[in-house]
């Protein structure tokens, strides 16, 4: 079980790993795209850092909520409200929670997942953050109905997470801006597939 107190301390993690890997985020959007996913990722969860304080001893659900808020309204690019609407939707999953288990984190990754394809309309084999997000949600749901606790779960997740991000160097962009490249994205990597590896890296290493 994950309290409300362990979810602040995990975005509090997350904003200082987005902050750390902003550099590389964007150099990741260069080839591809305008140079900013890990500018407009650090500038989101710095207005974040802004909310926290206010976040103390509120439920999980308002947590999500107000993290999904602030990005959607901070993030100048496409992704802001593709991952705002992501934990937009997951908060509203948790109204009311103080504690959520590894089954409550795969409803709000399968509903985050649903939020940003309702959006974006990107599949699998698109090249964006669903080609991380769909393999980490299906490797965690495998690893749970094989009984694995919760760690090696999210550490499946992880792994299957970074593996799909790695996948996209081989796919052609159809969504997003990548998609202006074509072909010469082949061999670059997706910023928001690495952007969400990172995230969920995060959370697997502190739960
Ligand atoms: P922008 O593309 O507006 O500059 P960012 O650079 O911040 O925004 O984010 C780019 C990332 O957003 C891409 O790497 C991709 O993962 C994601 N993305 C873009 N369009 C879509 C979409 N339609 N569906 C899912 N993800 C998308
Ligand atoms: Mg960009």
């Amino acid at each position: 079980m994950t309290d409300q107190k362990k979810v602040l301390e995990i975005v509090e993690k997350i904003i200082a790993k987005i902050e750390e890997e902003k550099e590389y985020l964007t150099e990741l959007d260069q080839p591809i795209g305008d140079s900013d996913h890990g500018i407009n990722m650090a500038r989101g969860f710095q207005e974040v850092e802004k909310k926290m304080p206010s976040l103390d001893g509120k439920d999980i659900g308002s947590i999500l909520k107000t993290v999904g808020m602030t990005l959607m309204s901070k993030v100048g690019g496409a992704s802001g409200p593709l991952y705002g609407s992501a934990f937009m939707k997951a908060g509203l999953k948790m109204a009311g929670k103080t504690e959520m288990d590894i089954n409550d984190f795969l409803t709000c990754l399968d509903t985050a997942i649903e939020a940003i394809q309702k959006l974006g309309k990107a599949q699998v084999g698109e090249a964006t953050m669903i080609d991380a997000m769909v393999p980490a949600d299906e490797a965690m749901k495998k690893a749970v109905e094989s009984g694995a606790d919760d760690k090696a779960v999210l550490e499946a997740g992880s792994k299957a997470a970074w593996a799909g991000a790695e996948h996209t160097k081989d796919l052609v962009a159809t969504k997003g801006r990548a998609s202006y490249v074509g072909e010469r994205g082949l061999g670059h990597q997706d910023p928001g597939a690495t952007s969400f590896s990172y995230i969920l890296e995060v959370i697997s290493e502190n739960v």
